[in-house]
């Protein structure tokens, strides 16, 4: 028999899947897949509701809904200060998940080199070999997650097509300065190539601090494609509400990419995210204000424990190393996280997931944007199992 595609047959299931598997197998807490345990907000689930009785439900406008494509606009006017013409610069697709698809799907040719950084999400890496692209990854380590900014602009050369930005970063909770912004674009500029910039975690930066798209500095409007998510903004991952902004140029190839992938996503979620995304700055700072306490709660609860926790400045996510504990783990990150499951009852997720090869030891992400008592019983179970 014939073998199905090379890139595919090769896979194994996402490690989100597994890990969430194992946990309900253990009935351990999931503090590994990153998604909220709450309901997401219940006016816009309401609107949703409302628009399903009283809204058209069959196939809407390719490229979305136009009150959806209009408030995501508004919205990148709003916080950026981006001027976008909705009907020719917004693209709404089924999550950012086939944003990013289309998006390298749409810009690649065979050949063209794309420039991935490390640790990055899982479906990157094959979705642009899928899409005949040739990865050149650049790593950022632990503990500190800097931008080897000398390997960056090695892996840059005249075949760069793009470079997929994810900021703030999963599983790293990096947010990219301006300073690192800044020579990202230089590189841009210097070498003729886009980004394609995931920034689904947009809503979810701490600590007093901003998140400035890509897009918005000197030069980068026509470079860059800036991907969002109701999935994190509204704290509805299971809605697969995403979308892309981009100059026409740009976005033509991609929504050619997208009418073959999915060609939409369900018409009355993306109404209800419309209304989302007008609420008032109020719910937008609670978003960020209600993942920090929880950061710091699951942040201090790990440190008590002996974990060596890393800053996160942004996303559901917090990376912890664990050679740091009294009593030493002697095997690799993937056994770790199956022994926290299946012995102390809480899911996390290996780092080494988020690298090709040669992944950093030693260190597990924890997802914080569970209820408190959840992550109070979380920790509670984990300082059992490591007393
Ligand atoms: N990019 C990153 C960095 C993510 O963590 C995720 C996971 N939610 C996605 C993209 C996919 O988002 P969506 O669920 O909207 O497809
Ligand atoms: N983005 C989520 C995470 O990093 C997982 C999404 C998925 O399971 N595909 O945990």
């Amino acid at each position: 028999m014939k073998a199905g595609n090379r890139i595919f047959s090769n896979l194994g299931t996402t490690v989100f899947t597994v890990m969430s598997q194992l946990a309900t197998e253990h009935s351990a807490i999931n503090l590994g897949q990153g998604f909220p345990d709450d309901n997401g907000p219940d006016d816009v689930r309401a609107k949703a509701a409302q628009f399903l009785e009283d809204q058209p439900n069959q196939y809407p406008p390719m490229m979305g809904v136009p009150d959806l494509r209009e408030a995501v606009a508004q919205h990148a006017h709003r916080f950026y200060g981006l001027d976008v013409d909705w009907r020719k610069e917004v693209m709404v697709t089924s999550g950012a998940t086939e944003a990013l698809s289309a998006c390298l799907l749409g810009l690649i040719n065979t050949g063209d080199e794309v420039v991935l950084l490390e640790p990055l999400y899982d479906s990157y890496l094959p979705m642009v070999r899928l899409a005949g692209g040739v990865p050149k990854l650049v790593r950022l380590s632990p503990p500190y997650w800097e931008l080897p900014r000398e390997a960056l602009a090695a892996a840059f050369s005249a075949k760069t097509k793009a470079i997929v930005l994810n900021s703030p970063m999963n599983p790293s909770g990096k947010v990219f300065t301006g300073d690192e912004l800044a020579f990202i674009a230089g590189l841009l500029k210097q070498h003729d190539a886009y980004a394609i910039c995931d920034e689904v975690y947009e809503h979810l930066v701490f600590d007093g601090s901003k998140h400035v798209p890509l897009m918005t500095l000197p030069d980068m409007r026509e470079r860059c494609l800036r991907i969002g998510s109701a999935g994190k903004t509204f704290s509805l991952t299971g809605w697969k509400v995403g979308y892309v902004t981009g100059a026409p140029g740009l976005l033509g190839p991609i929504s050619k990419a997208h009418q073959f992938l999915t060609f939409t996503t369900p018409p009355n979620l993306q109404r209800a995210v419309a209304y989302g995304l007008c609420k008032d700055a109020a719910y937008f700072k609670a978003l960020a204000a209600s993942l920090q306490r929880k950061r710091d709660k699951l942040a201090k609860g790990l440190a008590r424990i002996g974990f060596e926790v890393l800053p996160s400045k942004g996303t559901y996510f917090v990376t912890a190393g664990y050679a740091t504990l009294a009593k030493p783990f002697a095997g690799d990150d993937m056994a770790f996280c199956h022994h926290l499951t299946t012995d102390a009852g809480v899911a996390a997720i290996p780092v080494s997931a988020f690298y090709e090869s040669e992944p950093p030891q030693s260190f597990v992400r924890f997802a914080f944007c569970k209820s408190d008592h959840v992550l109070d019983e979380a920790l509670a179970r984990l300082e059992r199992h490591f007393q």
